[in-house]
């Protein structure tokens, strides 16, 4: 892919966060990793105007080339392609339920098995951090610890993956998870699955992929 394919692609992908409804307006990015960098959305530009030399390229040591500042969130986007060589794009989005859950810094346990599909027993939430600080970013990255998905007190979440499909589609099931787990708290408390259980779900997920039981 050329890099202004892959820009064309961080766009659409943004723009299509915003037409699934698990993002609204200018909140949220978009990036994928580009050699030893990244490309990112830039900083509050509407997603339906970003033009593809307006994505924004950025060095590992931070320095954004382009037209436009990079996302206020480029650090998160940084360390996680620093700390996680699997890792190709990432969506960060103010998803409706997963930030419900969230501003309740609340993560998503073991109550439905799809949990596994972040890669572990539940879906963690990162301690409250302001927005852009290496503080949000060392927290996000602490809770993305063998999982690929986490929420972000008082903010959202974030979905990696090994391409700008598999991380919106992830952000999409994260998103599902979530509204089930809300629904399921208003009418009692959901019965969690045991620890046993998850890891013969998770087995089975290694070993036949995403696409059992879908
Ligand atoms: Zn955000």
């Amino acid at each position: 892919m050329t890099d202004l394919e892959l820009r064309r692609e961080i766009i659409a992908t943004a723009l299509a966060m915003n037409e699934i409804r698990i993002n609204r307006g200018k909140s949220g990015n978009v990036s994928a990793r580009v050699g030893a960098g990244f490309l990112v959305t830039p900083s509050a530009l509407a997603y339906d105007s970003t033009q593809p030399e307006d994505v924004v390229a950025v060095s590992p040591g931070g320095e954004a080339t382009g037209r436009r500042p990079p996302s206020s969130e480029w650090r998160f986007h940084r360390d996680i392609y620093f700390a996680r060589s699997e890792v190709m794009a990432i969506v960060h989005a103010h998803s409706p339920f997963a930030t419900t859950l969230a501003c309740l810094g609340r993560g998503i346990p073991a109550f439905h098995y799809m949990i596994a599909i972040a890669g572990g027993s539940d879906i963690r939430c990162a301690p409250y951090a302001t927005f852009g600080t290496q503080e949000l970013s060392d927290a996000a990255l602490a809770a993305l610890t063998d999982r690929r998905a986490c929420l972000l007190a008082n903010h959202g979440m974030i979905a990696v993956g090994d391409s700008l499909a598999s991380a919106l589609a992830l952000a999409v099931e994260v998103e599902a998870l979530a509204e089930q787990y809300w629904r399921a708290l208003q009418i009692g408390e959901p019965k969690l699955l045991p620890e046993a259980e998850m890891e013969r779900v998770l087995e089975k997920f290694r070993t036949y992929g995403r696409n059992v039981e879908q």
